[in-house]
């Protein structure tokens, strides 16, 4: 994507990474209201556990983590996928392009995948709802001016009691249809009061809350409520009769600082992939039965990959491959060999939008005062540059810092620029670079990050 839409992220990044519930929107609020008013939400809160509170405090803020490793997930993982391969802008007309590949994914959530799967990827298109209804995001306002008409709103007044939300359809084609329609009126709602709104704020210095703004935020509430009923209850329908289940236990230790951060299962071939739990452990059920190759990616081990497992209906295969240690390497993918999400460019990497005719990896999160050791090895006796880029926001370029380095002495200690200022608190981002046009894996065998023995 150009790093212009890169730069428009970043208001809504900025709020999202430093906590502050005060910004569009207020996700937050929204999607608590939203939820508040299902007609089911003793079951949904059952089945969702811990996960239906991290819907409203974290998972709906999914979509301005991109690149970014939380704590506890990669949230690409929960962002890039075959149907929606690349980041899209979170502006009219753009974020119109995630409505129905991420309708579908959240639903197959629902459906194959654990409730925590399931509750992040409900989170991360109910991020591109809400977004889609804030009053700057339908005119195409950014700068200070989009601040003000999406974060001079009263939280406090978020709630929509006494709503019943609508089922947007009653099979997932309807749904589909009535969610498209659905978006399209809310697009109208909010920019209608968008064209009044930008007048009155216009003029003003300081905050003044705007009721325009509030009846947005109350109409965008309502959608989330219609959406979470209609996913939910679509979803965990039984289904006519039963698909197949995978599932495995995998034993590896993530490197230190990583210690929660699940390992990714995909069943080749297919859109269906999820994550591992705290203990290693995942689960598919419902997919449909055929014969696939499953890839297991654990950050610090090498990529695996299981041909010809075999899916039956009513029953459970196991795929849980030993994995290979790859010392404590923190890029992911780290020999290009998997190809998922985009034929023509190997998960976890992407053409550099700062600068044609480069690689860049996924960014590695690195505590702040923690040095790293790289180390690429190169194809044969051809060595092309390789340079390091430290950025202090996951999902913005802006600001970042480049180091080349000098590739006749791998491993070479990198050290995080003690000046630059964390948008997370505690943790900077470091990616590699490879100045190559072509296929990386023509020049580059293994590239490897590590966290230096202090
Ligand atoms: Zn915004
Ligand atoms: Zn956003």
């Amino acid at each position: 994507m150009p790093s212009r839409i890169r730069v428009v992220l970043v208001v809504c990044l900025v709020a999202g990474l430093c906590g502050i519930a005060r910004a569009w929107g207020p996700h937050t609020e929204i999607t608590a209201a939203g939820l508040a008013v299902q007609p089911e939400k003793e079951k949904l809160q059952k089945y969702l556990g811990d996960d239906f509170s991290r819907l409203s405090r974290d998972y709906c803020w999914m979509g301005d983590w991109q690149e970014a490793v939380r704590p506890d997930h990669y949230a690409d993982d929960y962002l890039l996928f075959p149907q929606s391969p690349l980041h899209v802008s979170h502006m009219h007309p753009q974020v119109r392009k995630t409505y129905a590949p991420f309708f579908k994914r959240a639903l197959q959530a629902i459906r194959t995948e654990s409730p925590r799967n399931a509750a992040r990827w409900v989170g991360s298109l109910l991020h591109f709802v809400q977004d889609a209804g804030s009053p700057p995001h339908t005119t195409g306002i950014g700068g200070e001016l989009h601040g003000k008409m999406e974060r001079w709103v009263d939280e406090s007044k978020i709630a929509i009691g006494g709503y019943k939300p609508r089922l947007l359809g009653k099979t997932d084609a309807e749904a589909l249809r009535g969610f498209e329609e659905r978006m399209a009126e809310l697009h109208d709602f909010s920019r209608l009061r968008a064209e009044q709104l930008k007048l009155l704020v216009e003029k003003l210095e300081k905050r003044e809350n705007q009721p325009l703004e509030l009846e947005c935020a109350l109409e965008v509430a309502r959608v989330t409520a219609d959406v979470v009923h209609t996913l939910f209850a679509l979803g965990l329908k039984e289904p006519p009769k039963p698909g197949a289940a995978l599932e495995g236990k995998l034993n590896y230790e993530p490197p230190a600082g990583y210690a929660t951060v699940p390992a990714k299962i995909i069943i080749e071939g297919t859109d269906f992939s999820t994550t591992t739990d705290g203990e290693g452990r995942y689960h598919f059920r419902d997919v449909p039965p055929g014969r696939y190759a499953v890839s297991v990616l654990a950050t610090g081990y090498e990529v695996e990959r299981v041909q010809d497992v075999i899916f039956e209906a009513g029953k459970t295969a196991t795929v849980e491959p030993k994995l290979k240690p790859d010392a404590g390497n923190l890029v992911r993918n780290p020999r290009f060999a998997h190809k998922w999400i985009l034929a023509d460019q190997p998960d976890g990497w992407s053409r550099d939008t700062v600068k044609g005719g480069r690689w860049v990896s996924a960014p590695v999160r690195v505590p702040v005062g923690q040095a790293c050791v790289v180390r690429v090895e190169f194809v044969g006796e051809k060595k092309v540059p390789v340079s390091v880029r430290w950025r202090s926001n996951p999902s913005s370029t802006v600001g970042g810092r480049e180091t080349a380095l000098d590739v006749a002495k791998f491993p070479v200690e990198v050290a995080p620029d003690v000046l630059m200022k964390p948008f997370e608190k505690g943790y900077l981002y470091l990616e590699v670079l490879l100045h190559t046009d072509g296929e990386p894996a023509k020049a580059v065998r293994h590239v490897a990050v590590a966290f230096a023995k202090k």
